[in-house]
């Protein structure tokens, strides 16, 4: 994790939140690349979930909602974890998380030596298990209390009760209370999802490992409506779409390069489920922490609707015209977290590689996701020819693609720069593109494009270049394309 903080720190990826102030830990800030990755994985997570499907549609709530809203949805009452402190130092911890962590140990087998012993292992030289805090090693933890994970705010100028509310802690409930409204304007027939990317909060105990848990923090949900009272192949619907559900999003994260043997699916335990959830998974990555939740996919029944129409006096209902009655649909929830789903994919993407006696850190992203597409490189900047043509070549690659231009190094660093960022494709402008019009010796006009991956080079014609990321930066493989074009000298 500490290199990839590095790297994302260096490169301009993410920086912790007001950082010349001691950082807060709980949030962290998007640089130049890391706004440019995070907003492609929600562009191809709307493209693929809302776009390309004829069932869903998106949304954009707010996120000061009424406060009754958190009433209704049982967040106010049950939205909370148990929390434990250390009587010594103070600290506080989540109750069921503290064996997650390593712990400081004062040893009575070896004269009371300090240790730190690795998350969830007993001491190695005594044999005991952590029953202090495991940072200090000295307190008696708290019995555990329930601490709500909800940011209090005021509404208006009057701090008092009657004006206070909550910064939402999930996307969903905007969806919701919004069902209706959606259901009536589009015309929409059971099933059909609504989606939202955005905003939740959270106070969380113990927020850390980099961007994994923060208080504040990007959602991707969909909200999946289902008739209860049909059946798919003799099966409840709901039970049907929530297989769809796991199954595709399991899918589309492997659509975007992430390695099969690094995703799993856990079934969460009966004791474990959410009081309004009939079944849920959670889709885990193996985050450098260890398996951890990426997105949970619930069956959330008709818990939400219904409370909301309890609350609100409204009817919240879909009336199906075969059966002519009023029902309550079902909800599928997959839920994800755009800053979870980074994380993920840039721990995924990162390698370390041996070239030619070298290390070369590359950040191997799919196309879609990388931040940068196209970086054009002068191979010499003394020559004005080649720095306008490769100046101009960027403009124009750069009204299709994200592209930058860079001349502050030799070329073998320049490549070994974007290899670290992810871009996939450099381009090179040479003395033989624009030749030497002093010797009267004219250029081919061709330039180099060099694969990220494989490190191979072809020369192409410049007039060619827009064509050939039409089909590099669409769906068409490198070697495709590096077929019908010389090789370059690397
Ligand atoms: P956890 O058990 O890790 O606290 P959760 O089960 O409470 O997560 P959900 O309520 O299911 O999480 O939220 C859906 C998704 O939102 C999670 O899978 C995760 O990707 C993201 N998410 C939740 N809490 C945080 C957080 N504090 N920081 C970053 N992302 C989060």
């Amino acid at each position: 994790m500490d290199v990839l903080v590095s790297l994302c720190k260096r490169r301009g990826f993410i920086f912790q939140s007001s950082e010349i102030y001691g950082g807060t830990g709980a949030a962290w800030d998007y640089g130049p690349l890391g706004v440019e990755l995070k907003n492609n994985i929600k562009r191809a997570w709307w493209r693929d979930n809302i776009h390309l499907r004829p069932d869903m549609v998106g949304l954009d709530a707010s996120i000061l909602m009424h406060p009754q809203v958190w009433k209704a949805s049982g967040h106010l009452d049950h939205f909370t974890d148990p929390m434990v402190d250390c009587k010594a130092c103070q600290h506080r911890f989540r109750a069921d998380k503290v064996e997650e962590q390593s712990w400081i140990h004062y040893c009575p087998a070896t004269k009371g030596n300090k240790f730190e012993v690795p998350a969830g292992e007993p001491c190695k030289h005594c044999n005991v298990r952590r029953s202090l805090c495991p940072d200090c090693g000295k307190g008696e933890l708290t019995t555990p209390r329930q601490f709500n994970l909800m940011f209090k705010t005021f509404m208006g100028p009057v701090e008092e009760d009657a004006a206070v509310t909550y910064l939402r802690p999930e996307t969903a409930q905007g969806i919701f209370v919004n069902f209706d409204n959606v259901l009536q304007s589009m015309r929409l027939k059971l099933p059909f999802g609504i989606a939202q990317i955005g905003k939740a909060f959270r106070n969380e105990i113990t927020p850390g490992n980099f961007i994994f848990r923060t208080r504040e923090f990007e959602q991707m949900e969909i909200e999946f409506f289902v008739n209860p009272l049909e059946t798919i192949d003799g099966r409840p619907a709901d039970e049907v779409w929530h297989e769809r559900w796991i199954e595709s999003r399991f899918a589309w994260y492997q659509r975007y390069g992430m390695r099969r043997e690094n995703l799993r699916i856990r079934e969460h335990e009966k004791d474990e489920l959410a009081h309004y959830a009939k079944r849920t998974v959670d889709i885990e990555y193996q985050f450098p922490i260890g398996w951890s939740e990426l997105e949970g996919v619930a069956n959330r029944t008709d818990f939400d609707l219904k409370q909301h129409a309890q609350f609100s006096g409204k009817s919240l209902t879909y009336f199906d015209e075969d059966r002519k009655q009023h029902v309550v649909p079902y909800v599928i929830e997959p839920s994800a977290g755009a800053d979870r789903s980074l994380l993920a994919f840039l721990a995924d993407a990162y390698r370390e590689e041996e070239v030619r006696g070298d290390r070369r850190v590359v950040l191997r992203f799919h196309p879609d996701l990388a931040p940068v597409k196209i970086a054009v490189l002068p191979l010499l900047k003394k020559r004005p020819e080649i720095v306008t043509t490769a100046h101009d070549l960027r403009a124009t690659l750069a009204r299709r693609w994200v592209t930058v231009y860079d001349d502050t190094a030799a070329i073998g660093r320049l490549y070994r720069r974007q290899d670290e960022v992810g871009t996939p494709y450099c381009v090179t402008v040479d003395v033989q593109t624009v030749g030497d019009s002093a010797k009267g010796e004219p250029g081919d006009r061709c330039v180099t494009i060099r694969e990220r991956d494989s490190m191979e080079q072809i020369r192409v014609p410049i007039a060619e270049l827009q064509g050939i990321f039409e089909r590099l930066l669409g769906d068409g493989a490198w070697a495709d394309v590096a077929r019908s074009y010389p090789p370059a000298r690397g």
